[in-house]
């Protein structure tokens, strides 16, 4: 039986890339040794994580003045590292509430500084994306946070703001890479790897060059991105086999036609889904408000939540798994990153009109 997953993170990675690593598993390009073995400092591996960042900079056409950091400490640790580093003496950020993802961030930077919350969907339980128009940016801000996919709500922004001059920065853990994304509208964007890239243990951010050296003095050597610039993201032994292995899936992706060809699949398997959703006359419900669906993460639950648990369990007697919703959601999430076929959501699809006929 072939297995399809759509669990939101560690996620889905491409088939070939697997193999691929698996061939390359005991000797990389005849050198008698794994990726995992080698120094990070040696020709060889500097080649694997030179070659990563080319390929990364080829596919989202990131500018010159912005540097690539391979770093570690996932999104959360991000959640710190901005304010401590881009607050820059001023005294406060101002960061956009859509969800779980976001008040995280929020929670976090309040620690350093004063959060202005210029725009929350909190009053409709996280279920769109706040209209640009009323949001309460301040012009003093050292920079404005939002998240360009909430992981758990499901709902996805489908523009990018207009900051002005205040830096824009995008936590876009579980949707960088799935659409094309104008890199110059932002000051910082980061990434957990283990959704749209590649195993967990790494993450990406890239950032402005004038947006780095201001941390205040104190900070923690390895909470400064100006070190991790400085020393090519090896000030300390950065996550080898992590960096390897998102350089296969960089490299799978210029293969399979670069990041306007995943979205163009993206679409047409998030419609999938949706319209599934759309045709079962109630029996499924998508709580998002259908301007800002996601194309990443599907949330859904049967009429009532009265069949998501037999709606589970059958899905995986087909093959179809990790459709559990988020523990603080319940229902169901389907998450179809890029690696995530066609095939599979077509699969998952069918057996959603399946199941609303037998039990609708
Ligand atoms: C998963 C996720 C994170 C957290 O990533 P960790 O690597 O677990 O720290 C942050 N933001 C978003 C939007 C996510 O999806």
């Amino acid at each position: 039986m072939t297995i399809f997953n759509f669990a939101a993170g560690p996620a889905v990675l491409p088939h070939e890339v697997l193999q691929q690593a698996q061939e390359e598993l005991l000797d990389w390009h005849d050198t008698g040794m794994s990726v995992m073995e080698m120094s990070h400092r040696g020709k060889d591996f500097m080649g694997i994580a030179a070659q990563a960042e080319a390929d990364l900079r080829e596919l989202m056409g990131i500018p010159k003045n912005y540097k690539v950091l391979f770093l570690q400490g996932g999104g959360h640790l991000q959640f710190s590292m901005i304010p401590l580093n881009l607050l820059r003496g001023k005294l406060s950020a101002d960061y956009v509430n859509t969800g779980e993802w976001a008040k995280k961030a929020i929670d976090e930077a309040k620690k350093f500084c004063y959060v202005n919350e210029v725009a929350s969907n909190a009053d409709k339980n996280a279920s769109y994306v706040p209209e640009f128009k009323r949001w309460k940016l301040d012009k003093n801000a050292a920079y404005v946070h939002y998240t360009t996919n909430e992981t758990i709500g499901g709902l996805e922004f489908n523009w990018v703001p207009e900051v002005g001059n205040v830096p824009l920065v995008a936590d876009m853990s579980s949707n960088i890479l799935s659409r094309p994304y104008d890199v110059s509208k932002f000051g910082l964007i980061y990434a957990g790897a283990q959704k749209n890239i590649g195993p967990a243990g790494l993450t990406l951010v890239i950032v402005r060059e004038d947006l780095i050296g201001h941390a205040p003095s104190g900070l923690p050597t390895m909470m400064d991105y100006k070190i991790h610039a400085d020393h090519d993201s090896m000030y300390n032994t950065p996550p080898t086999y992590a960096i390897y292995m998102a350089g296969l899936v960089f490299q799978w992706m210029k293969r399979n036609g670069g990041v306007a060809k995943m979205e163009q699949t993206n679409i047409a398997k998030a419609k999938l889904l949706y319209d599934a959703i759309d045709a079962s006359n109630g029996f499924y419900h998508c709580p998002v408000s259908k301007a800002d669906r996601s194309r990443m993460n599907v949330p859904f639950i049967t009429k009532g939540g009265a069949h998501d648990a037999e709606f589970i369990k059958q899905a995986e007697a087909r093959g179809l798994m990790q459709l559990k919703g988020h523990r603080l959601v319940g229902g169901m999430r389907a998450s179809i990153y890029n690696a995530m076929s066609l095939e599979g959501v077509q699969a998952l699809a069918s057996f959603m009109g399946e199941f609303a006929q037998r039990k609708g």
